[in-house]
């Protein structure tokens, strides 16, 4: 079906994660073969309400698949979360002529994109992208395949040092409220444990990890702790650790935002490839407010409002086969 879309516009929000830019190349090219026009608006909504906005051609996407971060920056706005901000995007979006918008981001990103199409009809299309993965209606967000291989890469090197000085280290891994980077990347990296806010109470987890490491004469053990597991992260779990195991002198490495960095797995660029197509295509099956999803391996449309609102649990099986393999 043909609708009035004439000019999309697209943004990137929240925090970055890499696969954006294979995003934004593959909503620009896939509009431009439907004869829409895409602005590239700089900056998330700073930049939607503020103006700072481009068109694009399809050689201004050229050379960017494999990149990091995001050629159109991201910024965190406050003043989008009122509605007077809101108003001054949509003025903009008005002036530009741009019809509709893509938004590439995470949670937040998409609730304000959700205020801003029901407070002014704009139709919005969703690209979940972060490296938190912690989006309902989606397997995979476009970053969290990377930003697991990073952490991967991370603690293999951590073993290394861990095995030959026989020690307990503790290894801080993003995720803001989810624990799917922090439990991926430990079956991956073969730790003894992961500490993660979706299971029991820390301190149990704790304890289970002193008993799946160390306790079980192994010469060295990893932990993985999500970093919001507990306040003040895994400094915090060391101290503790310190005080009811005082055999032990925990090393604690955070990774911090090297996770976020680095050129795009093969997973992510296909995926935020898929995405970005499927992106365009809803416009111009005139879908609106959704999030483009991955589900069993097919692309799927899942309403923004189920995205932010539904809450995403980690797999059991994953949580048993950590707990079992690593014995
Ligand atoms: P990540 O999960 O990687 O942090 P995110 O999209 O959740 O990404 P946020 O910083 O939470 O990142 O949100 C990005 C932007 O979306 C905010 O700076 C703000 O402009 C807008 N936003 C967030 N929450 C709301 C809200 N409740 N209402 C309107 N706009 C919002």
């Amino acid at each position: 079906m043909i609708n009035d879309i004439k000019t999309i516009g697209v943004l990137t929000s929240g925090g970055d994660a890499p696969g954006m830019n294979a995003a934004v190349r593959a909503v620009t090219r896939a509009a431009i073969v439907n004869n829409i026009r895409v602005k590239a608006i700089f900056r998330g909504y700073k930049g939607l309400m503020d103006g700072e906005i481009q068109e694009f051609t399809t050689q201004d996407v050229s050379g960017i698949i494999h990149r990091g971060g995001t050629i159109l920056r991201s910024a965190r706005s406050e003043e989008f979360k009122t509605i007077e901000g809101r108003r001054r995007a949509y003025e903009t979006m008005q002036r530009e002529q741009i019809d509709a918008l893509v938004v590439i981001g995470g949670d937040g990103t998409f609730t304000g994109a959700r205020a801003l199409a029901h407070e002014f009809d704009v139709p919005t299309i969703g690209i979940p992208a972060t490296i938190d993965n912690d989006l309902w209606g989606t397997d995979a967000t476009i970053g969290f395949d990377t930003a697991l291989n990073t952490v991967m890469e991370c603690v293999d090197k951590l073993r290394d040092t861990g095995t030959s000085h026989e020690r307990l280290f503790l290894v801080e891994v993003m995720g803001r409220d989810a624990g799917f980077l922090t439990l991926n990347a430990a079956i991956a990296a073969g730790a003894e444990a992961a500490i993660i806010p979706e299971r029991q109470a820390v301190a149990e987890q704790i304890d289970a990890a002193i008993n799946q490491g160390q306790r079980k004469h192994k010469n060295s053990s990893i932990v993985l702790v999500q970093e919001h597991a507990i306040e003040g992260g895994a400094m915090a779990i060391a101290k503790q650790i310190e005080e009811t195991h005082p055999e032990f002198s925990p090393r604690v490495s955070i990774l911090g935002h090297l996770q976020r960095g680095g050129s795009p797995s093969g997973f992510d660029r296909i995926l935020a490839s898929r995405m970005g197509c499927a992106a365009v295509t809803a416009l111009i099956e005139d879908q609106r407010n959704v999030m483009v999803g991955l589900q069993n391996g097919e692309i799927v449309y899942v309403p923004l409002i189920k995205a932010i609102k539904q809450k995403k649990d980690v797999k059991e099986d994953k949580w048993q086969a950590l707990q079992v393999l690593s014995i």
